[in-house]
């Protein structure tokens, strides 16, 4: 790995005033002596980056939104340097001198960010799971061209990656299990699902995140990616991921060996610990914070998804056994469709519904250069509202 040795890392977080850029600034903030901040990028929260301004002291920021990002330049341009607008973040990435990355940003807008960062020799702590399902080729290839690592963030991809550390581990898989909490709706039929709200969606049983990553959560639309997100990350096959409900999420995820033995990770659903790992990879660092107990955790039990009521995952290993174009159309959809639904503009079971139409009906197309992913998710999403708007 380039640039991670004994000295300080300094980091980038994109995406620092959502759920996992908090949680990675606090991981920072816990070991001084370890980690500077060089960078943070947001898209409008201006509120919460002046406190991070102030207590991480940055050299610059970006913001997207132009508004905001132009009355903080105005309050804070003589401390910090800011980029603002659409070009903010990957200005940002380009200028940065970071050892490590946080990509903690929601959907495809992290993708070119992601890839400038690794040309520029920066390891990537990767949360932002749309980057890989719609760019997996391209990021892969990038960070293995350029030898640094990609370090996962997401919980069962680290919990994966914790299990596979070892010479030969990678060479020894038969099959990953990624679980999943099976989300708040679990057990319910169709007819149930077509009412339910975005409020209801919201309230996740054991995990606290993001609104985008609650609702893939509900329609198990987030286990879909995840799936795509492990075949890029391990290299591994449809057919050798499998996918568990597990509704307590105390093991976070399993890798079977050849010779039929299973590790899986287990702890308290916290994201610290996996923002953490990817932080200090190779090394654990010593954190004081809630230990799982196995004495009052409750048993704990695995059951296989219902694909019948949540279409979302099927649809998911359709996209990725046809191939990139289709993980490109698979995931813009979803993001225009949880969209519309955020804004009760969309019934819940219309997800899956918008998704599977894009999948069928959006053209095929290359999908082998950032560009034409970035054209692909342009015109998948076009379409998908075209179609929603006479659901
Ligand atoms: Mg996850």
């Amino acid at each position: 790995m380039i640039g991670r040795g004994t000295s300080t890392n300094r980091l980038l977080v994109l995406g620092s005033t959502g759920s996992v850029g908090v949680q990675a600034l606090e991981v920072a903030a816990s070991d001084p002596d370890e980690y500077t901040v060089e960078g943070l990028a947001v898209d409008r929260n201006t509120a919460l980056l002046a406190e991070q301004v102030k207590r991480f002291r940055p050299d610059k920021v970006a913001i997207r939104d132009r508004a905001a990002g132009e009355a903080f330049r105005s309050a804070y341009g003589d401390r910090v340097r800011v980029y603002v607008g659409d070009d903010a973040l990957t200005a940002l990435c380009r200028d940065a001198r970071a050892e490590i990355a946080v990509a903690a940003v929601v959907g495809i807008a992290g993708l070119p960010a992601v890839l400038i960062c690794i040309g520029r020799g920066m390891a990537v702590a990767l949360a932002n799971k749309e980057a890989l399902v719609a760019g997996g080729a391209l990021v892969m290839d990038a960070a293995r061209r350029a030898g640094v690592e990609i370090l996962p963030v997401d919980s069962e991809h680290s919990a994966i990656f914790q299990c596979l550390q070892g010479p030969y581990a990678r060479q020894e898989i038969a099959r990953i299990l990624l679980t999943a909490s099976g989300g708040p709706f679990r057990g319910m039929g169709r007819e149930r699902l077509s009412t339910v709200t975005a409020a209801d969606a919201l309230n996740h049983p054991t995990w606290r995140m993001g609104a985008k990553i609650t609702i893939d959560s509900a329609t198990l639309m987030n286990k879909g990616l995840e799936v795509i997100e492990a075949h890029h990350l391990f290299g591994l096959p449809p057919d050798r991921i499998d996918v568990l409900v597990h509704p307590s999420s105390v093991v976070h995820s399993l890798v079977e060996f050849h010779d039929g033995a299973i590790l899986a990770q287990m702890g308290v659903p916290d994201m610290a610990v996996p923002i953490r790992y990817a932080l200090s990879w190779p090394k654990r660092r010593a954190d004081g914070s809630r230990r799982l107990d196995l004495t009052v955790c409750g048993p704990l039990c695995f059951e296989p998804p219902d694909t019948r009521n949540f279409p979302c995952l099927e649809l998911a290993y359709h996209a990725l056994r046809q191939g990139a174009d289709r993980c490109v159309v698979l995931n813009a959809a979803n993001e225009i469709a949880v969209g519309l639904f955020l804004h009760n503009r969309l019934r819940f079971t219309g997800i899956a519904e918008c998704v599977e139409w894009a999948l069928e009906h959006v053209p095929a197309a290359r999908a082998d250069s950032l560009e034409a992913v970035l054209a692909l998710d342009l015109e998948t999403r076009k379409r998908t509202i075209e179609y929603c708007e006479v659901l």
